[in-house]
């Protein structure tokens, strides 16, 4: 008779107990949310069938209202109907000035540093109106399945910085989710097309939405998948096509940049469906409204469209080469290409796209729904529905992770385009003798200057036990999680004190910036070298003052007599002086002068204390 086996309390499952997940694409102009049922990962529709859910949400005098019906009530009621959070969400208000000026909702003027926006039931953040787009699709899921969901994985953008990860976490908490991880939009699309069940290799995903551009290379390896690089142009999209149509219209039609308004308005949308169109049709019919109410009609074909945005098309293709180039692969080194985004609909992008990499690009999972697909195939995974996948989702970190350093540098602990999870440590030391506390100050950035790199945090570690410069050992240790978020903690290694922080900025930077700051680490390399090497002089002239003043405090009355003091004394105000030149030959000749001059002191110090070593001692003891 076989044995009965009794597992141990709370470590058996239920053969049932099957928790429900969900992933949430909670995009810019519109969000889904899906889940895997019988083995299939599907977007969930509402009650009227529609699967897309207009990131829109208005605070009205009737209450919250989320979704077409906000988009639609946007026309009416502007100010109180807000859309595009997502552009808003863990930026601070000097952030998003830029950006204000063009929003139509009005911005509360306070003193924090997170934007508020006035509505008629009061003022709210973006991360209150992520949180009721995240709660609309929960309810949707929920009711869809028919139970509670135990937790969802929801994607951002690979250059979300810490504050934009950190933000929509805070967004899924006041919506009562449990996030279960953030994910990013490239990784979900290359899990949903099952890239990581296939063979191991290099994979590019190529995203066009309606105002933005992201490439990513990702590789498959050992089953994990890691992003390599990624790239793009925050300001390019398919609305950017819908332009260059209109302004093609205009010129036919003889519209002036004038006009009106509405006419103005009326022409985009045109131009819009006309650009839809040309994704099925090879030409299609225009027929325009002009300002003084008279029509005028015409067509577009494909040839004529395709030469419109041939150009915008390019530069997108400029940035998957140098996503390419930053990942260290080449054209032909990429396995498979996925689309995402509505604008991969347009057949000259996938036929440019194709010719770059040399493959046909993936196009059979809807472009739209493919984001939240994968995360719902990791949200399956992580609520533990499938304790065999140990499908591990690996990120990347857009921009370096740093600590300043004697001179305003910044030293790299942890590299752009390092994957994460990720914990690097690196040891410093003090500079002076004495030291007992030490300012640690956390930059992300390229830049070889702290000052053009952007400040994270700042804390100090402070009980250094009292040692000689350059004696203590302080160990810094850098941690990035899942999801992005860093944390820096800093001991001294002999007496094991320690402080830490967890890096929470109060405001993010844009995409914008990120591709600034990366340019411009390009544009300076060679300054920037220039002036590293120059501070290093700098730090080095200031070693030699600094021991030399310590000195003199200490014994220069009663080793130095009056003429040797002075000659001491006018090599240092001489050494002072040039430190803070710009000349580097200058600080470095001048260090290499005052190590001349002063040598008899310090070889009389090192006798000296010799002498004073040695004193009490057998001489023996030496030898
Ligand atoms: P986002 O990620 O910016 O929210 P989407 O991925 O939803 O944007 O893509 C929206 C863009 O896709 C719009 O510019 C829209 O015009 C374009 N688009 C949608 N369907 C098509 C189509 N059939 N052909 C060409 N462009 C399309
Ligand atoms: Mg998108």
């Amino acid at each position: 008779m076989a044995l009965m086996q009794i597992a141990e309390p709370g470590q058996a499952q239920a053969p049932h107990q099957h928790k429900l997940a969900a992933g949430i694409d909670l995009g810019t102009t519109n969000s889904l949310v899906a889940c895997v049922r019988s083995g299939k990962a599907e977007t969930l529709p509402d009650e009227l069938g529609r699967h897309l859910l207009p990131s829109v949400v208005q605070f009205g005098e009737n209450g919250v209202v989320v979704g077409e019906a906000a988009r639609v009530a946007a026309v009416t009621d502007p100010l109180n109907t807000i859309a595009s959070a997502k552009r808003l969400i863990g930026r601070g208000v000097e952030d998003i000035k830029s950006l204000g000026n063009r929003l139509p909702y009005e911005f509360v003027q306070t003193e924090t540093a997170v934007p508020r926006i006035r509505t008629v039931v009061g003022d709210v953040t973006p991360v209150e109106v992520s949180a009721e787009i995240l709660k609309t699709l929960a309810q949707r899921a929920e009711q869809t399945l028919g139970g509670d969901l135990a937790g969802v994985v929801i994607t951002v953008p690979a250059y979300f910085d810490d504050a934009q990860r950190q933000a929509t976490k805070d967004a899924a908490k006041l919506a009562g989710l449990k996030v279960l991880r953030l994910l990013n939009e490239p990784t979900a699309a290359a899990v949903a097309y099952g890239l990581d069940k296939g063979a191991e290799g290099v994979h590019a995903i190529y995203d066009l939405g309606g105002g933005t551009f992201d490439v990513s290379i990702l590789r498959l390896n050992k089953g994990v998948f890691e992003v390599m690089s990624t790239g793009g142009d925050s300001a390019l999209g398919g609305d950017d096509f819908d332009q260059v149509v209109a302004e093609w219209i205009m010129i036919q039609a003889g519209i002036q940049d004038d006009a009106d308004h509405m006419t103005l308005r009326r022409l985009m949308q045109d131009a819009c469906s006309a650009k839809e169109g040309l994704s099925e049709a090879d030409t299609v019919p225009l027929d325009i409204e002009l300002p003084d109410g008279s029509r005028w009609q015409g067509s577009l074909d494909l040839e004529r469209f395709n030469a419109l945005i041939d150009p915008l098309i390019k530069k997108t293709l400029i940035a998957c080469r140098r996503a390419m180039r930053d990942a260290g692969v080449e054209n032909d080194g990429i396995k498979e290409v996925v689309m995402v985004g509505g604008s991969t609909r347009v057949r000259r992008v996938r036929e440019r796209v194709g010719d770059l990499f040399g493959t046909q690009p993936l196009v059979d999972i809807d472009p739209d729904r493919v984001v939240a697909a994968g995360a719902a195939i990791q949200a399956d995974i992580l609520a533990g529905n499938k304790p065999d996948d140990e499908m591990l989702l690996l990120d990347v970190i857009p921009l370096s992770l740093g600590l300043e350093t004697m001179g305003g540098l910044s030293e790299k602990i942890i590299a752009r385009n390092t994957t994460i999870p990720v914990g690097r440590a690196q040891e410093f030391t003090t500079f002076k003798d004495g030291q007992t506390a030490m300012a640690i100050h956390v930059v992300q950035g390229e830049r070889e200057l702290i000052s053009d790199c952007r400040s994270l945090a700042r804390f100090e570690l402070r009980g250094i036990p009292p040692m000689v410069a350059g004696a203590a050992r302080i160990r810094v240790t850098f941690a990035v999680d899942a999801d992005g978020l860093l944390s820096v903690s800093a001991e001294e290694q002999s007496s094991g004190v320690q402080a830490s922080i967890e890096v929470k900025p109060s405001y993010g930077l844009t995409d914008g910036e990120i591709e600034t700051m990366l340019r411009d680490s390009i544009d300076h390399a060679q300054d920037d070298m220039d002036s590293r090497n120059l501070r290093e002089q700098q730090v080095d002239a200031d070693r030699v003052i600094e021991a030399l003043e310590a000195a003199l405090a200490t014994d220069g009355d009663r080793l130095l007599n009056d003429d040797e003091r002075r000659t001491v004394d006018t090599a240092l105000a001489a050494l002072r002086e040039i430190a803070r030149s710009e000349d580097i030959n200058a600080i470095k000749e001048g260090i290499s002068a005052i190590e001349k001059t002063c040598g008899f002191y310090v070889e009389r110090r090192m006798n000296q204390s010799i002498h004073e070593a040695m004193a009490g001692h057998k001489v023996n003891e030496f030898e």
